[in-house]
């Protein structure tokens, strides 16, 4: 079969010549799908459930260079977040508990009207952990999804069981991470990004098409804002075709066998009141990620400085973070980072000093790094994106 190419045996070794991109392939357990490769022979319709699409169907019309760029560029390869790295935010925790993980354990209980939401929005101000909970939430989509499949499945597409772990580690990186401004896709880590200037919708597309092939996945946007601005006069031609290309993707109208996707969208913004009516309805749950309660501040100092060497005492932390409201989670974290230069501004010749000659952070370099660096958010946007929430944001 066309998957005893795939056996996971052949991580280890050699390749097959055709792929010799970076990252492994792997076939998906709950459908027989893999990675799509270039090869022109794949089987024509899934395997074990022949109403879904294939790989190849799901790819038609789709340039090959945009579907590599995507699987080599724009997929995010190191989600290692977990929930414990993540500060505070109990409340969004518990509902993106209940929203997406509940269901991923158990599908066949979160059907019909407890079919969970494929569009979850997160909004807030700046810095408060938007993308951490992004990268979070494909990490255990991916894991939850594989961990639900029946291993008997697995047996048949030609997978042993005992080798889940690195099955489970190679989905885990399933993350596409894109951001979008306005007439173009913008990759950061991408140097080919400047030559699909013009080409959004067709990526667009493409993305959507390679999250289906590597489903279970998450489509996280960033500054999804940008994407979904209300439509006005003045509008580029091009930014409106990608935000239409979008929500066509985002709705999966096409087809009645896209209703099957696994597919959830991600988006992130600090600035919701752009984002237009028709592009809201579409996010079934719109939370607010707010700034850090006292508690979540402290947690995060707390991480932050276990791992360096310090003298401060809880009581001296939570002092700090007494005197920090308002600040948000990178603001914390651009505290400590001041706070921690403080040994090394004392220090006459650095070239000469060793390492463990460098003295711990104490108390003082935090009094001095709060006179440097200030919260960045100011009462009103606070207000905005309150009022924002009492009106269309999910309360649980
Ligand atoms: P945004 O909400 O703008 O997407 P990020 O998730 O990118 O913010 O957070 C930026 C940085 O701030 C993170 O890399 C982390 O260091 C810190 N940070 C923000 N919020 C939290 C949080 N709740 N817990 C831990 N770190 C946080």
């Amino acid at each position: 079969s066309a998957n005893k190419n795939y056996l996971p045996g052949t991580f280890k070794k050699k390749l097959p010549s055709n792929q010799d991109h970076k990252l492994p392939k792997f076939v998906s357990p709950l459908l027989g799908t893999k990675m799509y490769n270039g090869n022109k022979n794949s089987t024509k319709r899934n395997k074990l459930n022949p109403n879904i699409e294939s790989d190849e169907e799901r790819l038609k019309n789709i340039d090959p260079k945009m579907i590599e760029m995507i699987q080599n560029e724009i997929m995010d390869r190191s989600p290692n977040i977990t929930w414990n790295d993540i500060a505070g935010l109990e409340h969004a925790k518990k509902t993106i508990q209940e929203a997406v993980t509940w269901p991923l354990l158990r599908p066949d209980i979160f059907t019909g009207l407890r079919s969970p939401p494929k569009g979850l929005l997160l909004f807030g101000p700046p810095g408060t952990g938007k993308t951490l909970i992004g990268k979070c939430i494909a990490r255990y989509y991916i894991f939850y999804q594989k961990a639900c499949v029946n291993r008997n499945l697995w047996v048949e597409i030609g997978i042993d069981p005992t080798l889940a772990v690195k099955i489970y580690h190679i989905a885990l990186n399933n993350i596409f991470k894109v951001e979008i401004s306005n007439d173009h896709f913008h990759c950061s880590s991408s140097s080919l990004t400047s030559k699909w200037v013009g080409d959004g919708e067709k990526m667009v597309r493409a993305l959507f098409a390679v999250a289906r092939v590597n489903q279970p996945a998450v489509v996280f946007v960033d500054e999804i804002d940008s994407l979904l601005t209300q439509r006005t006069d003045g509008e580029y031609e091009s930014s409106r075709r990608i935000k239409t290309e979008f929500l066509v993707q985002f709705d999966g109208v096409k087809t009645a066998s896209l209703e099957e996707d696994r597919i959830l969208v991600v988006g992130a913004t600090n600035r919701p009141q752009e984002i237009d009516e028709a592009a809201r309805r579409r996010f079934r749950k719109k939370l607010y990620i707010p700034l850090p309660e006292n508690e979540g501040r402290f947690t995060i100092v707390k991480n932050l400085l276990s791992k360096q060497k310090h003298l401060l005492t809880d009581e001296q932390i939570r002092d700090i973070c007494g005197k920090t409201a308002g600040y948000s989670g990178s603001d914390m974290d651009g505290l400590c980072r001041e706070a921690a230069l403080g040994p090394i501004r004392i220090i006459g010749d650095i070239r000469t000093i060793s390492a463990d000659e460098v003295r711990p952070i104490n108390y003082q370099d935090f009094l001095d790094a709060i006179t440097q660096v200030r919260a960045s958010v100011s009462d009103r946007d606070l207000e905005l994106y309150q009022r924002w929430n009492q009106e269309y944001g999910s309360l649980s």
